[in-house]
């Protein structure tokens, strides 16, 4: 029996919350990430001038929360490369489905919820669900 740390619940139902919103519209990947809250997360093995620096050539979005000089504490949006494995899980699920994908058309994957998951009532249920497991 697995449980799903409480964070990771809590992204999914975001990431179901913004497809419901869209819905009937599908979004990709990165426009699901973008809806998603910023990440903390630690980097290690990189040089405190890369992050703190004058000359630091991190990107404007990212938040420094703490410098420990050889590893640092930062805050950056979500990109899809952190989301695509919790898309996957929704969709083994049954939660939301991965449209057909056609590189020529586009280069994103496109999410959507199911059509009888656009009802309120039934995200209700999928937390009971992940509640209970
Ligand atoms: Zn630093």
């Amino acid at each position: 029996m697995t449980s799903l740390a409480t964070h990771t619940t809590m992204l999914r139902d975001q990431m179901l919350a913004a497809l419901r919103e869209a819905y009937p519209a599908a979004l990709s990947t990165n426009q699901i990430a973008e809806l998603m809250p910023a990440i903390v997360c630690r980097r290690y093995c990189e040089p405190c001038h890369w992050w703190c620096g004058p000359n630091a050539g991190r990107r404007a979005d990212v938040e420094i929360l703490k410098c420990h000089r050889d590893w640092h504490l930062i805050r950056r949006p979500r990109n899809g490369e952190d989301i695509h494995k919790h898309l996957c899980a929704l969709a083994r699920q049954g939660l939301i489905t991965r449209l057909p994908y056609n590189r020529s058309a586009h280069p994103c994957v496109f999410w959507t919820v199911k059509p009888d998951l656009a009802a309120a009532g039934v995200i209700d249920e999928v937390e009971a669900i992940w509640a209970a497991a």
